[in-house]
């Protein structure tokens, strides 16, 4: 007798044709964030086909649908993102994007088609889903906007626990990895302005010059990690653009810089804004600059509970086999998906979207060269409605 999982992930190989063609469209047709309304009528179109009733325009360009079971039971939250990303596709793929300087980069083209493949495989079997499933298709990831505008919007009423996932092209195709507690970093923004005095480049003692206090406090916030922190309690501070002055022989008035801080502890992310705003503050006053810090919280530490997570392993095992299923290793990059977190138990995890062969040498996400295996759409698809139907009331078999 096979188990549900596996009829699951055979329900959705026959899906493939269809998963691909859809995901295809979505990426020769990308929308950066806050701008997925073409995306979001697809998505909502393809539902209703299903014989769905999305709701749209949650959160943004969000896409919500629901499906209950005949029995009661528990809501289960499944949630993939739609947006792009400001990059030109360098693929040469016969999809690749038809929009200039938008390129589905992050593979949420993919796990868009997923979670459809999934609400199809739900509507299948919904004669075996007690209580009901909640499909989140959000909007606006990459600007970490999304997610917090859909909890705003009330998409977590009533949910028990949510799961969801990310492509990983390090990983080969029907493969997936997880792990308990801190997966991904939290991601915070940082704004500097530093006012001198501008003159004359030869007359410096005229002048105050906030280039040299900028780089004075480049260097000098490298210490906040390195010298203040716990070897054993990661932290990223990276100044990302700098901009001052116009003319070779002109000290300019301000500097302005930008910067990302990652954490991957809640407290150590809230002990950030004050050891830069010392040391920013000490800096430019020893360079008898002002300085002013802007420090934008925008999303915290994904971190997957416990009980969900082995949920999801046990499930994987179920479908995959347990030599597909890899143990994550942690990473600074963001995800949105640690706002749901926050508020209701529940899971994240990567599916590997690589190459079968030499994964690990396949292009990172984000990069112009990025290119999913698509051979990865049913796996996710099955995994998503196997984990669906099994929390919401569905014994394992
Ligand atoms: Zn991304
Ligand atoms: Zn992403």
């Amino acid at each position: 007798m096979i188990t549900l999982a596996e009829h699951l992930l055979r329900q959705s190989k026959e899906l493939e044709g269809k998963l691909t063609a859809f995901r295809r469209d979505l990426h020769r047709y990308p929308e950066l964030s806050t701008h997925e309304a073409e995306t979001a009528g697809k998505v909502a179109a393809e539902l209703r086909k299903l014989g769905y009733t999305p709701t749209t325009g949650v959160g943004g360009h969000g896409v919500v649908a629901e499906l209950a079971g005949d029995r009661p039971g528990p809501v289960i939250a499944l949630r993939a993102d739609m947006d792009a990303l400001p990059i030109q596709e360098e693929t040469g793929l016969p999809y690749a994007s038809a929009r200039p300087g938008v390129m589905h980069a992050c593979g949420h083209d993919g796990h868009t088609a997923m979670l459809l493949g999934a609400a199809e495989l739900l509507m299948r079997n919904r004669d075996r889903l007690a209580g009901s499933v909640r499909l989140l298709f959000q909007a606006a990831e990459e600007i970490n906007a999304g997610a917090k505008a859909m909890i705003a919007d009330g998409v977590l009423e009533g949910v028990s626990e949510i799961y969801g996932l990310h492509n990983l092209p390090t990983l080969p195709a029907g493969q997936m990895a997880i792990r308990y507690g801190a997966l991904m970093g939290s991601v915070d923004r940082i704004e500097l302005t530093l006012e001198g005095k501008g003159g004359h480049g030869a007359i410096p003692d005229q002048s105050i010059d906030p280039i040299v206090a900028a780089s004075a406090i480049v260097m000098g916030l490298q210490t906040a990690v390195s010298r203040e922190m716990s070897p054993f309690e990661p932290a990223v501070v990276t100044i990302g653009s700098m901009h001052a002055g116009e003319a070779n022989n002109v000290i300019p008035h301000q500097a302005r810089l930008t910067g990302t801080v990652r954490t991957f502890s809640e407290a150590a992310r809230q002990s950030m804004p004050g050891r830069l705003d010392r040391l920013i503050g000490g800096i430019a006053q020893a360079y008898r600059c002002k300085a002013e810090l802007r420090y934008i919280n925008q999303t915290a530490v994904l971190v997957n509970h416990d009980g969900p997570a082995e949920q999801v392993e046990r499930i994987a095992d179920l479908m995959l086999g347990a030599h597909n299923r890899k143990v994550a290793e942690p990473t600074m990059a963001g995800e949105d998906f640690s706002e749901y977190l926050l508020h209701v138990p529940g899971s994240f995890f990567w599916i590997g979207s690589g190459p079968d062969r030499e994964a690990e040498r396949a292009y990172g996400l984000h990069h112009p060269k990025f290119a999913l295996n698509e051979a990865c759409l049913p796996y996710g698809a099955a995994l998503l409605a196997a984990i669906a139907l099994l929390r919401s009331g569905q014994q394992p078999d």
